[in-house]
């Protein structure tokens, strides 16, 4: 049995019976089928479908939200601007899918020669808990404006959430092979990369997950996308709106409860500004309400599980050990972490070289340009950075510099539907959404008419 536990009330919520060997067969079989049809199934169809998923969304937005919430303590109000953004990302590809799979044509000594961007069949998406919506949406949709199918192997902890999107989608009408939901836990995924109908793989996840899963498809000569952790630095210069800068810097840290790969983890600031800085950083934080999750004022709820909620607090005692500084917060009770920043965070510490999966910021400050982009770049991890100045031409100087598959200035690191989304160096390889994304699970097939 794969069980579904509140985090907030430790309550099981819903048991779920394991696919058999021979039932995930099936659904593979099925997906198979489909996709001969679905492939060839013209653009309109796709569209209208895409269209009414959306609606199918907004419908049920409330309903879909609480499971989340249920499942993994995300505040009520947060899990349904999870499943708007859902919706969002349905439309944008219901419109925009058309253009970016027209065949690219260029001009070589042929009398033409074109790219087309052919479906390729049944991908397997393998998915984390963290917004058991998004994630998977940000995948599905374009795979299936491309003509593929699709396959999801959900994080065990929101089975519930990855029923509902597959029934979200048999809501709107799209055939049943489409989109289906394998109930296996991480074991059995190995088998279903192997299986000769399954074409390529998607992980989201931890840097573990990703390597297996990764090897696995190399072996079998199959494509991969890993979307893996992140330790973002938000970089705050002596020249930045501070009042602004500190709103957008405790959203980046907080929302989700601080479980977000993209999520600003480390706050470097400028040594002329840092006490100023910070200290209206925790006034700011402190203001933060905590909860029951589903109450619509939460805004910071309980960690996914107490299992968690503890590995951020042996992080946070091993690095106090190496000398950083609680000024706010710091306490663990079940899976409740109160809202935590962290001073003199030493670069060799847990806080600064490794991923942190909840609400604790650590901060350290920088005299120059070049001292901060050491900070950025020290990271294994290389998912986005913010860098924080009135100045433009200073953080465009710094751009190129930076490792990170993406630099946002003035602004935290979000994922936008119109705008790619990946990461570098442990952080991954591959993207998601826009162009970008639709064109990574296609066969760009060239072809040369004489
Ligand atoms: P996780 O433990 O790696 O789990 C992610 C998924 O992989 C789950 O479905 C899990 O299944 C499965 N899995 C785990 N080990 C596996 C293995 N050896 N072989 C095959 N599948 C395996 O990660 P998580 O704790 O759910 O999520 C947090 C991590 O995801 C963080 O590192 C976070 O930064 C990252 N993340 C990255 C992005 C991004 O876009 N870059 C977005 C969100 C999250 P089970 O549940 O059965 O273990």
């Amino acid at each position: 049995m794969i069980k579904s536990i509140n985090p907030y009330t430790n309550e099981i919520i819903e048991k779920f019976k394991q696919d058999s060997k021979s039932s995930v067969s099936k659904k593979i079989k099925l997906a198979d089928k489909t996709f001969q049809t679905w492939s060839k199934t013209d653009y309109a169809r796709k569209k209208t479908l895409m269209l009414q998923l959306a609606k199918e969304l907004k419908k049920n937005k409330n309903e879909y939200a609480l499971a989340i919430t249920k499942e993994m303590g995300k505040p009520i109000s947060q899990a349904i601007s999870e499943i708007e953004k859902c919706a969002w990302v349905c439309e944008y590809y219901a419109t925009n899918a058309k253009s970016q799979l027209k065949p690219l044509e260029i001009e070589t000594d042929a009398k033409k020669s074109y790219v087309r961007f052919d479906p390729i069949g049944a991908v397997l998406a393998v998915m984390p808990w963290n917004y058991p919506f998004w994630q998977v949406f940000r995948f599905a949709v374009p795979s299936l404006m491309a003509g593929n199918v699709c396959l999801l192997k959900h994080a065990t902890n929101v089975m519930r959430s990855a029923e509902n999107i597959q029934q979200a989608f048999i809501n709107a009408g799209f055939p049943e092979g489409c989109f289906q939901n394998l109930i296996i836990k991480s074991g059995k995924v190995e088998d279903v990369i192997r299986n000769k109908r399954v074409k390529a793989v998607t992980l989201t996840g931890s840097k573990a997950a990703g390597s297996s899963v990764a090897s696995i498809a190399a072996e079998e000569i199959k494509k991969s996308v890993l979307e893996l952790g992140g330790s973002n630095a938000l970089v705050v210069f002596e020249d930045a709106k501070i009042e602004e800068t500190v709103k957008t810097c405790v959203q980046a840290r907080f929302q989700n409860t601080g479980q977000s790969c993209i999520a600003g983890k480390r706050l470097l600031i400028h040594e002329s500004i840092y006490l100023e800085f910070i200290e209206r950083f925790i006034t700011e934080v402190r203001e933060l309400k905590s909860g029951n999750p589903e109450d619509e004022d939460t805004f910071i709820g309980v960690m996914a599980s107490e299992k968690l909620a503890k590995e951020l607090e042996a992080q946070l005692t091993s690095s106090v050990e190496k000398g950083a500084k609680i000024i706010l917060g710091g306490k663990r009770s079940k899976a409740y972490f109160e809202p935590t920043v962290v001073i003199n965070v030493h670069k060799k510490s847990p806080l600064f070289e490794e991923e942190t999966f909840g609400p604790v910021m650590a901060v350290t400050s920088f005299k120059t340009d070049m001292a901060a982009l050491d900070l950025i770049n020290r990271s294994k991890l290389g998912l986005g950075v913010s860098l924080f100045t009135e100045d433009l031409e200073r953080a465009k100087a710094m751009i190129p510099q930076i490792e990170d598959g993406a630099v946002f200035i003035n602004e935290m690191v979000k994922s936008d539907p119109r705008l790619p989304f990946g990461g570098t160096k442990e952080s991954g390889f591959g993207r998601e959404l826009s162009s970008f994304g639709i064109h990574e699970f296609v066969n760009k097939k060239t072809v040369y008419i004489k």
